[in-house]
């Protein structure tokens, strides 16, 4: 079951989820991070190690702004 994202609260873009599998400084890596991004405005979550943290991140993000 995938949760569905919201579009962005800034801009109104369908968000993208972005896998990334090298991510943040040298010294805090996470393999195979996952954050919502929007390709418009550059709004973005922060690096989550599974698709739907991301994605549950991003939904209550864009509940409140
Ligand atoms: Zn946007």
């Amino acid at each position: 079951m995938t949760e569905k994202l919201k579009p962005c609260p800034f801009c109104g873009e369908k968000l993208r989820l972005q896998n990334n599998h090298y991510s943040g400084p040298l010294w805090k890596r996470i393999n195979n991070s996952f954050r919502v991004e929007c390709p418009k405005c550059n709004a973005s979550t922060y690096e989550f190690t599974t698709a739907e943290k991301a994605i549950e991140a991003w939904n209550r993000r864009a509940d409140t702004e």
